[in-house]
């Protein structure tokens, strides 16, 4: 299988390996040194500040995203929520759920985030903004700039979603102002799923502890106690946290998160350049280094979907809802190289030559 799905990606080696080993006992020492260093590297790849903490939760990112939600928002919160796409409809959703008062800015699919969108919001009563930075659905990725300094001029306590963003495209927690970040196992990470976690400002933290979350398995504050000796309140997903520790250490060792980054925007670069020789536009306005999102003009791109996993075995991922046709999204992110989309670029051609696209 060749995978250009935008997660769960391709793992290396490395990762499979330990992910067959025999699952350890937790709570040790050993356990605790190998949650410290997590956090330690994900605080550094992330730019946080230096009083920052990481919480690394058992549940997919959507977990991350809740914890977040429920920890640092109230009811006494008024929420300015980017809604582009299904990712910032799940922002929507849990600001229902958790009845904290929002107000949401909606945009066209594949369409980006404008500086006239922010202003008319400038000034008012809000007290927190929250947004996915690259809205996977739609391969739409804003910009923080803008975002970051509509946020520091009103005050805005700022929530992102990196999870699709981290380590593919460069980040700056404390330069940005950002208050909660938050990433998952299965994207740039290159690990199974099952493992999120959200980076804290330290004014994050004192929300934290002034609020009492509505659950019990979400709670950060209990969490971020724990963390202090490197444990977690409940059995964690201990086999995918060990391989976090290896990738995490890898990445340092390869030239941290620049050097990362750089090598999925090249993959991303020579995709871009060689898909426009083949029947596809690009459907988003401005794009992540992690993704990319394409409208095919000459077949439904569910369908190529089917026929490059079904006939090629090469994945790709396909778009829901009314986009299904219309929308299909290619990652590069994972253990991917140039040969990889040789192939790929390989079987389109091969699909042109057969009248299918
Ligand atoms: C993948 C992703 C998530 C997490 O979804 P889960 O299925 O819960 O892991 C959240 N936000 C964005 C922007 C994503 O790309």
């Amino acid at each position: 299988m060749l995978n250009f799905t935008v997660g769960p990606v391709m793992a290396s080696d490395e990762i499979c390996r330990i992910g067959a080993e025999q699952v350890p006992y937790f709570r040790t020492d050993e356990f605790s040194k190998i949650m410290k260093e997590n956090e330690t590297l994900v605080k550094k790849f992330s730019g946080a500040e230096e009083a920052g903490r990481v919480v690394f939760l058992t549940g997919s990112g959507t977990a991350a995203m809740e914890a977040a939600v429920i920890n640092t928002l109230t009811k006494d919160d008024k929420v300015l929520v980017v809604n582009g796409g299904g990712f910032g409809q799940r922002f929507v959703d849990l600001c229902e759920i958790h009845k904290i008062p929002y107000t949401e800015i909606r945009l066209e699919k594949g369409k980006k985030l404008t500086e006239q969108d922010l202003y008319v919001h400038n000034h008012k009563d809000f007290t927190a903004f929250v947004v996915n930075v690259h809205e996977t659905s739609t391969g739409v990725y804003y910009d923080m700039n803008i975002i970051s300094e509509f946020c520091k001029n009103n005050d805005l306590f700022l929530i992102v979603d990196a999870i699709s963003s981290f380590l593919a495209d460069p980040f700056d927690m404390k330069a940005l102002g950002v208050d909660v970040m938050i990433a998952g196992s299965q994207k740039a990470l290159a690990c199974p799923p099952g493992v999120s976690f959200v980076v804290l400002s330290d004014k994050a933290l004192r929300r934290i502890d002034s609020n009492e979350p509505s659950c019990l398995y979400l709670n950060l504050k209990v969490a971020l106690k724990d963390g202090e000796r490197g444990q977690t309140p409940f059995t964690p997903a201990v086999g995918i946290l060990r391989q976090i520790n290896a990738r995490l250490r890898e990445i340092e060792k390869n030239g941290g998160v620049e050097h990362e980054i750089s090598k999925i925007q090249l993959l991303a670069k020579n995709f871009r350049e060689r898909i426009l020789e083949l029947p596809f536009v690009f459907f988003s306005e401005s794009m992540s280094n992690a993704m990319t999102a394409l409208h095919p003009t000459t077949a439904s791109a569910y369908d190529i979907f089917i026929t490059l996993k079904d006939e090629y075995n090469i994945w790709i991922c396909p778009n829901g809802g009314e986009l299904k046709d219309c929308v299909c999204r290619v990652g590069h992110i994972g253990n991917l190289t140039l040969e990889d989309n040789d192939r790929l670029i390989d079987a389109l051609k091969d699909m042109r030559g057969r009248g299918i696209i």
